[in-house]
């Protein structure tokens, strides 16, 4: 019978409903999860926007920003990850255009030399709804009324019916934020890099509605565990699951939308089953 993990993350929660099986790959047989090009360039796009809130609020300029993007361009470079995506000169260059230009996007949002930011990249560990969570806050800034939690993302917005269930990962980092410092933040903001902002205020309706779905999950996690069973949840997701080559159901899903033309060119589950590009 596995082991219940330690913690639980909003990373994992979002794992488990989209697919038990895949949880128990990833957070139980702790098979690797390669971040694919999305991630990475999200992952260099928080290191520059870090360490531009590390400068003092008046040095946080577009040129400031534009040198930290190019010293902190190595470590992305360098990754083993990002060197495994096999990129010629033409790509990274376009890979690294698509990072800055996400990185100026933050000007369409604020100024961020008005911002007075308490913390970056934050690791938070604290008991949501009776749930061990984990999870690193992008940013903790202080408003006239209260603390504020925002995440960056660089991937697409959500439309406009999904906004308030993508808002749970940033209620849910309020709570956390709560059961840390015990001073619940005013407000919880999404940016989306180049397509706007998702907030909410923090009231008690908003958390529990998201503490709920999260301590839903964790239950779910524990009768899973207690029964070693984690059912396949077959679907088109199944052509970016790194596991697909172990999962029979999920190989079965993903040749048969190949074989009716509705799987994408650049799914990696192509690569994974051989399957013609
Ligand atoms: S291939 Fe599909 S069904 Fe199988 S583990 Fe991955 S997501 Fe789940």
């Amino acid at each position: 019978m596995p082991a219940l993990p330690r913690s639980f993350s909003v990373s994992a929660a979002g794992t488990w409903r989209q697919c038990p099986r895949r949880w128990r790959f990833r957070y139980v047989e702790k098979r690797a999860d390669p971040p694919g090009e999305p991630a990475l360039l999200g992952t260099f796009v928080h290191r520059v926007l870090e360490l531009l809130c590390a400068e003092p609020a008046d040095g946080r300029d577009l040129d400031r920003a534009r040198r930290l993007a190019a010293e902190a361009w190595p470590e992305t470079a360098e990754d083993p990850d990002y060197v495994a995506l096999g990129h010629d000169a033409e790509a990274q260059r376009n890979f690294k255009w698509r990072g800055w230009t996400a990185i100026q996007a933050l000007w369409q949002i604020e100024d961020p030399a008005d911002v007075e930011v308490r913390a970056t990249e934050a690791r938070v560990e604290a008991t949501v709804g009776g749930v061990p969570f984990f999870g690193v806050v992008d940013r903790l800034d202080v408003e006239a009324d209260g603390l504020a939690v925002t995440d960056y993302k660089t991937g697409k917005a959500p439309r406009p019916g999904d906004v308030p269930k993508s808002l749970d990962q940033v209620l849910l980092y309020a709570a956390a934020v709560e059961d840390h410092l015990g001073e619940r933040p005013a407000r919880a903001r999404l940016y989306y890099l180049g397509s706007g902002v998702h907030q909410t205020d923090v009231t008690d309706s908003g958390l529990d509605g998201a503490v709920e779905r999260f301590a839903e999950s964790w239950a779910g996690v524990g009768r899973a565990c207690a029964a070693d069973d984690f059912p396949p949840d077959v679907g088109p997701l199944c052509g970016w699951c790194p596991y697909v080559a172990d999962c029979p159901e999920g190989g079965d899903e993903v040749r048969s939308r190949a074989a009716r033309g509705r799987l994408r060119d650049d799914a990696p589950a192509r690569v994974l089953l051989g399957l013609p590009a």
